[in-house]
Order: C-alpha cells, then structure tokens, then sequence
C-alpha cells in the first residue's frame, strides 16, 4: 500500500437506482415524475440568453427563493435553495446536527441520511419501524443531536398525520427537527402550517419527484429566519454558487406554473388510487402509500424473482437486498399505459 493510501476518506457510498438507456423501456424505479416539465418552463429554456453563461449565476439564488417564498406564503428569508434536496438536507446535516448526542433516523428510510451521518462523523441512532412499517413518534421523544424523517417516508410511502409530527416537535424543543418532504404533494399534509410554532423545523421538499425536474436537480428548505441564515453560511463557506443558470430560471418558472402542477399531481394520485387496487387483485399487500410510489409484497412470489422477471421484459423496478425489506418492491406510479403494460405482464407472469 502506498503511504498516502492511509490518508484517504473511507467511505460506503449511497447507491442511487439505475438510469437505463433505451427505447422501449418502462422505468418505474427511481420514483421520477412521468410527466415533462411544465410547458412554460421550455419556453423559458428556449429563450435563455446562451451569452449569460459567461457570467456567475446569483448566488442568492433571488428570484427562485422569492417565487418560492410568494407560493408558500412565508419570508423570502425564510427559503434556501439547493442543487436537489440532496444538497439541501447534507447542507442541513452539516450545520445543524453538530452535538455530541446521536441524531435519529428510522432504521428503514431514505438510505442517503446514513452516509451523510457517516461522512459528517454525526453520531446516529435508527429506531426501528413498528410491525406495520410505521414511524413510532414515542421513539423519537428522547435526548438527541437532532432528528430527520421523510414524511411520507420511504421506500413505504406511509404518511406520518400532522399531528404526529407536532408531537415530536414538542418533545424536541433543543434539537434541529428535519422533515423531509421529497413526497408531500402525492397527498400529503405539509408540516408548513407548523412553521409559527416552531422555530427548530425545517422542512426540506424537492422538484424532482411532483414537479418533474429531477433532471434540473433543484430542492429547497423552508423554516425560520435564524435556520436559514445558519445555512446560507455553511454553504458560502463551502460553494457560493450552487445553483446554475438554466435551474434558477426553469425552477422559478415552474413555480410560476400552478395548474400544470395540480393537473399531473392529479393524474399521477388517480393511477395510483387505480393500481393500488389492481396490485390488491394480483395478490399484492402493500402500506397504504400517500407517495408517488408502493412498496409491494406479493403473496406467493418472492419479490427478487418478479424483480428480475420485470427486468428481463425492460420494466426496471427498485429491489433492495435488505433486511425485512427483501420481499418487497418499490414500483413508482408511472403513465397510465406504462401502469397497464406492467400489470398485463405480471398477470401473465403470476398466472404461469
Ligand atoms: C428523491 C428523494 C430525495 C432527493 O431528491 P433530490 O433529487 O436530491 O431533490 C430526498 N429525500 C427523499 C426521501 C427522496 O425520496
């Protein structure tokens, strides 16, 4: 081994899902939105003005944070925008979860928390999920460094009621509670109403999943005025310019955009109210998903085998190799054809 091998950052990286190329191919495993962007957001891709590139974009990300704040109804110095939530919610790791006190998380959720944790060198506890694939509230009412859960969470897509949230809230005044919101709009209460009572909450959504943009890789938080301050000062003092030309411009845009938004949402909870109950007639048992995905078990079939069967005919689905989780699928909600063909050939698939 070569002396400075010593000296490198070990780390086990998160795996995010594949991204296949090709025609032909139904891809339902990485919870995107089906639907493009909304129309108004090409038009202004169309008229950009390719000569500004030459230029830093701003860094205070202006105009996208204003038309954020204007739609939610809060502060503009209550918004921070990043490059996805991704960024947003490690921005939000490395500022606010600096005690020596553990943070929790849920031992089954989004897998990204416990790389961050382990990079940072956070200190984290995983309170199990009850039987049922719940968060128990009560878990997370004693001393911590802080706390961070989706809501609704993943890869089960089980909403946690409001007021759940609020009770965790009470029982945390001392620490940072981050709620993260990648799935609110599938239907969803978002702990904004909140945001009054609590000055330790911060709520992190992003526009890759309801506002079609993963590709754009744009996410925000939104909490009090001191929560966003502290964050824009551990990003200035690690990258000024995070968000690139062409996201500020397409991302205010889309906000701008309210009804394309309500009608994909609308499309996108229909079929998946649809394919709840055609998995049900295939022998499927899922949580009751609120997200723009289900986490499903099949009766008879392990899940690993209808996986790689789906996989053989390019319909590409998420399968984690996991403890208690082995026998599950994650399927994102797809167009209502891409829905079909996935279910015409599990009925072949499961009937042979
Ligand atoms: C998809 C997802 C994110 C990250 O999304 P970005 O594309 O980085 O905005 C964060 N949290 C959860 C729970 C997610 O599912």
């Amino acid at each position: 081994m070569r002396a400075w091998e010593a000296n490198i950052r070990r780390v086990v990286p998160y795996v995010p899902g594949e991204q296949p190329k090709g025609e032909n191919l139904i891809k339902l495993n990485t919870n995107e939105n089906p639907y493009p962007p909304a129309p108004e957001a090409a038009q202004a891709l169309r008229e950009m003005d390719y000569d500004q590139l030459r230029k830093y974009p701003d860094p205070a990300a202006t105009e996208l944070t204003a038309c954020l704040a204007d739609y939610y109804g809060v502060g503009r110095d209550q918004v921070f925008v990043g490059v996805g939530s991704d960024d947003v919610l490690a921005m939000a790791f490395l500022t606010f979860f600096h005690s020596q006190k553990p943070i929790l998380f849920p031992d089954i959720s989004y897998s990204f928390y416990k790389v961050w944790a382990e990079l940072f060198g956070i200190l984290y506890e995983t309170p199990a999920l009850d039987a049922d694939f719940a968060i128990c509230p009560e878990d997370y009412y004693r001393e911590n460094g802080g706390i961070v859960f989706p809501n609704p969470n993943a890869p089960t897509g089980l909403l946690m009621p409001l007021e759940q949230v609020e009770n965790i809230l009470c029982h945390n005044p001392d620490v940072i509670v981050l709620v993260d919101e990648a799935y609110i709009d599938f239907g969803g209460r978002s702990a904004l109403e909140l945001l009054d009572r609590y000055e330790n909450l911060l709520i992190v959504q992003t526009f890759s999943k309801a506002r079609s943009m993963a590709g754009m890789r744009i996410g925000f938080a939104i909490g009090s005025p001191l929560l966003i301050r502290a964050l824009n000062d551990v990003k200035y003092s690690y990258n000024s310019y995070t968000m690139n030309l062409p996201s500020l411009v397409l991302g205010a845009e889309a906000v701008r955009n309210e009804r394309y938004f309500r009608e994909t949402l609308k499309k996108i909870t229909d079929t998946r109210e649809r394919a709840k109950k055609r998995f049900r007639e295939l022998g499927f048992s899922f949580p009751d998903s609120m997200a723009n995905f289900l986490f499903v078990t099949h009766e008879h079939v392990p899940a690993r085998l209808i996986y790689e069967a789906l996989r053989a005919k390019q319909i590409y689905v998420r399968y984690f190799n996991q403890k208690r989780l082995r026998n599950y699928l994650r399927i994102t909600i797809g167009t209502d054809e891409e829905m079909e063909a996935l279910f015409a050939f599990l009925k072949e698939y499961l009937a042979s």
